[in-house]
């Protein structure tokens, strides 16, 4: 069980990704969402480290979310049973995957959520920010938090992002941006993930201490003390 899981979370190489960039269906930010992402990696370059409080946040919410459509359809936990976070530093590929067994999303999902609708709160976010009599004395962290725009903070740590995700009411797909635009594709590999997300992350050359154990204990452990599921963390031996 332990070595199919392994193979779940294997990172593509780089002729994988390549195949999967040529074929994928591509896509722009929208114009705030790509302000958003400027705004992030600009001002909170100092506290790259949120980026994980951030997508275990999101992972916590996937959760959530499956566990309450069980509550009325217990049959769309059958998928996958498990409720879990799972966090594995992949040092030979220098990626950063951060798993949850969710909810997942749909391929409508994906360009709703990341990427091409701004979400109210974004341009709130954005208004709040650029007039400095309203966002002074607010910490830009609780800004972040308040206005939900935690996924973009995967930038500060990542040159690319690979979302991997598995709906119950769709195929698997492959997310895959390098903050600049962004493209969708069917899973090559198919349905490898019953049902949740991979979130990987190519981390920066500036970012490979997130790669370390100790380092990334600690933050789930600064982070993540109030996240009512278990977070298992392992790295590869190399
Ligand atoms: P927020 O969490 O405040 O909604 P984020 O920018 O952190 O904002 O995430 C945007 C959206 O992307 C989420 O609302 C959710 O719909 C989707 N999402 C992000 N991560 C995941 C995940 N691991 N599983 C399922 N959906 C996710
Ligand atoms: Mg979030």
């Amino acid at each position: 069980k332990r070595e199919e899981e392994a193979i779940q979370l294997d990172g593509l190489n780089v002729a994988q990704l390549k195949e999967i960039r040529e074929k994928a269906e591509k896509f722009t930010f929208q114009t705030e969402v790509n302000r958003m992402m400027k705004l992030i990696i600009n001002s909170l370059y100092r506290n790259k480290e949120i980026f994980l409080r951030e997508l275990i946040s999101n992972a916590s919410d996937a959760i959530d979310k499956i566990r309450l459509l069980a509550l009325t359809n217990s049959k769309e936990l059958e998928s996958n049973p498990e409720l879990y976070i799972r966090i594995k530093a992949d040092k030979e590929n220098k990626v950063l995957h951060i798993l949850d067994s969710g909810i997942g999303m749909t391929y409508q999902d994906l360009i709703n959520n990341l990427g091409t609708i701004a979400k109210s709160g974004t341009a709130d976010f954005l208004a709040k920010m650029q007039d400095p009599s309203k966002s002074e004395g607010q910490d830009l962290n609780d800004m972040i938090g308040q206005f939900g725009v935690g996924f973009y903070s995967a930038f500060l740590v990542a040159d690319r992002v690979v979302v991997t995700t598995k709906h119950n009411d769709d195929k698997q797909y492959i997310w895959e941006s390098d903050a600049n635009s962004f493209s969708i594709t069917e899973d090559p590999r198919g349905d490898t993930l019953k049902r949740g997300s991979i979130i990987s992350l190519y981390l920066k050359d500036e970012a490979q201490d997130f790669l370390e154990e100790d380092t990334v204990r600690d933050l789930i452990r600064k982070y993540s003390q109030f996240i009512n599921f278990p977070i298992l963390m392992w790295s590869s031996k190399t």
